[in-house]
């Protein structure tokens, strides 16, 4: 049933992993609430566009290279045989269990789920409008914004079956021959890493001087080194100047920091240079809340906007765009929401980049200790010196700790190596507990694992 209620005490407008994750604590905390959304089930983009089926496509591009780098020790295996049409239905089938999962999670709180869209008549009611092209006003106490993010287009290009963006590169429809990653930051590089597994012959265009713009050179220069393997070129300081489809591939023009122009020709291109938040088109102008220049909703410490008692949540709210990030301050908006004290206030916001190897970093880098001239003192332990890094053929990662330059107070840490994503965790907890050098050095990690590889950084601080 696909029912709009006339009236609900609180609504949540979009149902990503801060819309779903609002709506799950706020009826927890015993609200009666409407959750909103055009798909089926709960998810958003992280569930069927993003986060989830990049990382079931990761997986099999992991798989892939292990089958390839195996021989080095010992144990060959013939060239992998991928079919297509079995790797899209396994990630389907993963996207289908997870949604399913909060579909009835939903069901068993209770919540009313309306597929559809809505647009704020006044601050206190939304026009709503079902998948199935009912409308109906729905009378509100207090709402959640939670409409998430869209990929970002180059200037006057049009998505088509050859130039795709992230949500295109998703669906898997098939492996060029050739393609052409433009951005090298979170998307490209996962998404660019997983058509060069399946075949593609790669080539990443990123208009800055490096890859991940804003990450520490040395955690980005161990990627690098294993990207340049995997795929055909990474062209820095480059940008796209021109995309023309002809038929059967898309004729590109790029111009190098020199100035110089150069034409190339790709079967596929993938546009991955950044997203932008979905503030348009929700009659925001009917109500007092204000945007950024950006377009991201401006909110306080509780996710409160100008109009106190609707919150915005999630990558609609500001940067970083990231799940995780929505999910913590759904809670602080549902918490508020239901009366509760409850503040947005994390020390650490975890970043993962799913490459191989992964980078994750969190707290303080040393590119934003340069910028804001915090003095820092760093410790870097180099994965060779592991025993478990060696017995995965993997010695090439990096353990860095930051910490203040004048006391043993931990500020940043940041890993690159594989299961860098999974590391990254201890260091969070560290940073919320206001851990020091000497905590972690105290620490016992168990032998052999990558996290000792914390505790050796730790270590290399006496
Ligand atoms: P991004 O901001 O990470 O990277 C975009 C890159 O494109 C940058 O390096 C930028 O310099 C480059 N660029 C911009 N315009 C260009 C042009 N005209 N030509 C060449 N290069 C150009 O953005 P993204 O990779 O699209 O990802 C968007 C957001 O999604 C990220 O900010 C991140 O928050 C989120 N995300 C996170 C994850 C994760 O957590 N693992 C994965 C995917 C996406």
């Amino acid at each position: 049933m696909n029912t709009i209620p006339e009236k609900t005490q609180l609504v949540i407008i979009g149902a990503g992993p801060g819309g779903y994750a609002a709506a799950f604590r706020a009826a927890e905390l015993g609200l009666s609430v409407t959750l909103i959304d055009p798909e089926v089930r709960p998810g958003g983009v992280c569930l069927y566009r993003g986060c989830i089926p990049s990382k079931a496509l990761l997986h099999v591009a992991k798989l892939v290279s292990e089958t390839e780098e195996s021989a080095a020790i010992g144990v060959k295996f013939s060239s992998p045989k991928i079919d297509l049409d079995r790797v899209r239905d396994w990630k389907n089938e993963v996207i289908k269990k997870l949604t399913g999962g909060l579909g009835m999670r939903a069901d068993k709180l209770k919540l009313t789920y309306v597929r559809g869209t809505v647009r704020f008549k006044d601050n206190k009611t939304l026009t709503v409008k079902t998948v199935d092209d009912e409308t109906g006003e729905l009378n509100f106490d207090q709402a959640i914004l939670a409409t998430g993010s869209r990929p970002l287009m180059l200037p006057g290009v049009q998505a088509s079956a050859r130039i795709i963006d992230s949500t295109g590169a998703l669906e898997l429809a098939g492996v060029p021959k050739s393609l052409l990653v433009v951005g090298g930051g979170y998307i490209g590089l996962e998404l660019g890493s997983v058509y060069a597994a399946l075949g593609s012959k790669v080539s990443v265009v990123e208009m800055t001087d490096g890859l991940l713009p804003g990450c520490d050179r040395d955690l980005v220069s161990v990627l690098k080194r294993r990207l340049e393997k995997k795929v055909a070129e990474i062209l820095l300081s480059t940008k796209v100047v021109e995309l023309k489809e002809q038929k059967n591939v898309v004729a590109v023009t790029l111009e190098d920091k020199k100035g110089e122009r150069n034409s190339k020709r790709f079967d596929q291109v993938l546009i991955a240079i950044g997203r932008r938040p979905n503030s348009e088109n929700l009659g925001l102008e009917n109500t007092a809340i204000k945007l950024t220049d950006k377009g991201f909703i401006k909110v306080d410490g509780q996710q409160r906007t100008a109009e106190r008692h609707i919150f915005a949540i999630g990558d609609i709210a500001g940067e970083p765009m990231l799940a995780h990030k929505a999910y913590g301050e759904a809670h602080v908006a549902a918490e508020a929401a239901a009366g509760q004290k409850a503040v947005f206030d994390p020390r650490a916001i975890p970043a993962v980049v799913f490459t191989d190897p992964e980078i994750a970093w969190c707290g303080l880098t040393e590119t934003d200790a340069r910028a804001q001239n915090i003095k820092i003192r760093t410790a870097k332990f180099p994965w060779r010196g592991n025993g478990r890094t060696l017995t995965l053929g993997r010695d090439d990662g990096l353990t860095k700790l930051i910490l203040a330059a004048d006391s043993d107070r931990l500020l940043g840490i940041a890993v690159a190596g594989p299961g860098a994503g999974e590391l990254i965790a201890e260091g969070v907890l560290a940073l919320e507990m206001a851990a020091t050098g000497e905590d972690l050095r105290k620490t016992i990690h168990p032998h052999p694992t990558l996290s000792e590889t914390i505790f050796e950084a730790a270590g290399m601080l006496e």
